[in-house]
């Protein structure tokens, strides 16, 4: 048995940038170990789906600290590790080897994993997921190894992203998905539009509301068959069908489990010392006041800083406006807020050039979220100064561009 005053469950985002503020916090050699079943040191991932993925970020520099700094600082990493028993009241973690570990401060960073096919032919080699960074390197060998057609399922976050890398590198891409539009967890059908044209003038064949079928070859991947009957041939597919919280092992742990794990504004879990954070964690978001659980790399990095403080004693609630970002071919975007409970979107400048802001209004007409593309930086600081601060905006002022973006707080 072996005893740790902190450890880590779960080898991604959270516990790289947990174990990075602990060592900040001073701790000592011996007292941090991070279990992970990755065979990866914690990477960040928004590189394995945009320029690692594309061939132009190296491995050394997608891991958040680099792999000397666990051993410089006496963490214990042990990666290929499952963990199959967890006994909270114990304070004790057993692995797949048998190996007891206990601790007196637990953080649980189990993240997610990805939605798998089940149709037919789903097993058949080539076809991929992305998840870690083995994947993102198995997907890579494939382009690069001579996979000239691609099919994307899924018009999600992977999808979009890996479609335009993908295209970029002069594969033949198309892309498979359920909707009437990509990536409708943020776009408006006006903003769906525009991305949707740009990917195609990109050369992306994009057949939304189609539903796989079967997937079929001969030893390998070789057609992708969809429900309607059409046959496209593949020699790469990858499914980006969405994420589901890894919460196995913590079932009948005593913890809360509801769509990921339940904790409150401290992170904490309710069970003394076992905090949650990241993809698996459902926490109290203050700045809107209702429970959320985010899957993105901003929500990582903050609650992974802000639980290595927590472990360390710290105590202060976590509070912190969401983030998003993407890059798809030369476009960038990103996102604060959350539109889910909006009344209206008003726009500001051109949607069909691909310069444009999105507000989401609230029925106070108060600013829950914006989305920036090629905008000013003003729009950018104005944005998450007035989500903070609830500011109620003229729909009428905001769309108007021949008014300062400022005038639109009343
Ligand atoms: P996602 O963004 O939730 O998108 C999943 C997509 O797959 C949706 O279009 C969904 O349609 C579709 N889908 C669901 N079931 C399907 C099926 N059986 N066949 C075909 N399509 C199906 O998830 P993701 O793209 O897989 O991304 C995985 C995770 O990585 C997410 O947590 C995401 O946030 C994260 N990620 C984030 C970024 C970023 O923030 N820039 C980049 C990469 C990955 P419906 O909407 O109709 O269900």
């Amino acid at each position: 048995m072996t005893h740790y005053t902190y450890l880590i469950l779960g080898g991604g985002m959270v516990a790289g940038y947990a174990a990075k503020e602990l060592v900040e916090q001073a701790i000592r050699p011996g007292q941090l170990c991070i279990l992970s079943a990755d065979s990866a040191l914690p990477v960040e991932r928004p590189p394995l789906s945009k320029k690692f993925l594309a061939g132009q970020k190296d491995e050394d520099s997608v891991y958040i600290n680099k792999p000397p700094f666990y051993q410089q600082h006496g963490i214990d990493v042990r990666l290929n590790t499952a963990v199959t028993h967890v006994d909270l009241p114990k304070r004790l973690l057993r692995t797949a080897s048998g190996e007891e570990i206990t601790y007196d401060r637990l953080l649980i960073a189990t993240g997610t994993r990805p939605k798998k096919l089940h149709v037919p032919g789903a097993d058949l080699p080539g076809l991929f997921y992305l998840r870690w960074l083995e994947d993102s390197k198995r997907i890579r060998a494939a382009w690069q190894g001579g996979a000239r057609r691609a099919v994307i399922i899924g018009g999600g976050y992977i999808g979009t992203e890996v479609a335009a890398v993908l295209s970029d590198r002069g594969l033949d891409v198309t892309m498979v998905f359920p909707d009437e539009h990509l990536l409708t967890r943020v776009f408006t059908p006006e903003m769906a539009v525009f991305f949707e044209g740009y990917y195609r003038t990109r050369g992306v064949r994009l057949l939304p509301q189609k539903r796989l079928a079967r997937l079929e070859g001969t030893g390998r991947l070789e057609r992708v068959v969809l429900e309607s009957g059409e046959s496209l041939p593949a020699d790469l597919v990858v499914a980006g069908i969405g994420v589901e919280p890894v919460t196995d092992i913590l079932e009948a742990t005593g913890l809360r489990i509801d769509d990921g794990i339940v904790v409150d504004e401290y992170l904490a879990t309710g069970i003394d010392d076992v905090f949650a954070a990241g993809d698996v964690a459902r926490f109290n978001d203050l700045v809107f006041d209702k429970p959320r659980r985010l899957e993105h790399w901003d929500n990582a990095v903050s609650q992974g800083v802000y639980a290595g403080r927590a472990l360390s004693g710290r105590r202060e609630p976590y509070k912190h406006l969401s983030y998003f970002f993407s890059d798809e071919f030369d476009l960038s975007w990103e996102l604060w807020g959350d539109p889910k409970d909006a009344q209206q979107v008003v726009y500001r400048g051109q949607i069909p050039a691909g310069k444009f802001s999105a507000w989401w209004l609230d029925k106070a007409r108060q600013l829950v979220c914006a989305f920036l593309m090629a905008r000013p930086d003003d729009e950018r600081d104005l944005a998450q100064t007035w989500i903070r601060q609830r500011a109620k905006l003229s729909p009428q002022t905001l769309a108007d561009e021949s008014q300062p973006i400022n005038r639109a707080a009343s």
